[in-house]
C-alpha cells in the first residue's frame, strides 16, 4: 500500500501529542524467555509499555500474560498466527483477532481494543473492517530493528537520535531479541534524562 492511500483511514503511527511522551511497544510475545526479561527491565524503571500479543503465545504462556497485565502494562492484539495481510481474507483476519481477544480476555479479563497488524501489513478492506469493530490500529514511528540481529549498542545508536514527542517505538519481546534486552536500559535511562516519560498507548 502506498503512503497516500492511508490518508482516509485512521491508523496511528505517532501519538498526537506535543508532550514529551514515548510509547514502548513489544510485539510477538508473550514467550517464556524474553518477555519476562523485558518485564523485569521496565519494572526496574517504573515504566509502562504496550504488548501486542499473539493469541497462540498467550495460550502457551498464560502466566506471562497475567504478569504483564498485573505489572500495569497494556495488553493488545497482534492476531493468532501472525499472517501476512495478503495471505488472509478480511474475515479470516477478523477471526484471528476475535480468537486472540477471546483468549486474552479469558486469561487476563482484559478485552483488547488496540491492534497492530503483523509485519505492519494491512489492506484497506481489513483496516476499515477492524476500525468498524472499534479497534485502534497502530503501526509505529521508529523501528528498533531488534528482530534483525542488531546489537544493543547498534539499537541505541539507531533509536536515540529518533526520539521525539509522541514517538511509538517498535520492539519485540520474543524471538531472538538479545539486542533489545541489552539496549533497553540505556534507552530508558537516556530518554528519562532527556525529560521524556513513557506511556501506554491507551493512556493518551
Ligand atoms: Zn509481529
Amino acid at each position: 500500500m502506498k503512503d497516500n492511500e492511508w490518508v482516509n483511514y485512521p491508523i496511528i503511527r505517532v501519538i498526537p501529542s506535543s508532550d514529551p511522551i514515548i510509547a514502548l511497544t513489544f510485539d510477538d510475545g508473550p514467550d517464556q524467555e524474553y518477555t519476562p526479561k523485558v518485564l523485569d527491565i521496565v519494572k526496574q524503571y517504573g515504566v509502562s509499555a504496550t504488548f501486542f500479543c499473539l493469541g497462540s503465545q498467550v495460550v502457551k504462556n498464560p502466566h506471562v500474560a497475567v504478569q504483564l497485565v498485573a505489572d500495569g502494562h497494556q495488553i493488545a492484539n497482534h492476531t493468532w498466527t501472525h499472517p501476512h495481510a495478503a495471505d488472509v481474507s478480511t474475515s479470516e483476519l477478523l477471526r484471528e483477532i476475535a480468537k486472540t481477544a477471546d483468549i486474552i480476555e479469558t486469561i487476563t479479563t482484559i478485552r483488547t481494543r488496540w491492534f497492530r497488524p503483523p509485519f505492519g501489513e494491512i489492506t484497506k478492506a481489513q483496516l476499515s473492517a477492524i476500525v468498524e469493530w472499534g479497534y485502534q490500529v497502530v503501526l509505529w514511528t521508529v523501528d528498533s530493528l531488534d528482530w534483525s540481529g542488531l546489537t544493543g549498542p547498534q539499537i541505541v545508536e539507531r533509536v536515540l537520535p529518533s526520539l521525539a514527542n509522541g514517538v511509538i517505538l517498535l520492539s519485540h519481546c520474543a524471538g531472538n531479541v538479545n539486542g533489545v534486552l541489552d539496549a533497553l536500559p540505556h534507552l530508558i535511562e537516556a530518554a528519562l534524562d532527556m525529560g521524556y516519560r513513557f506511556v501506554r498507548l491507551d493512556e493518551v
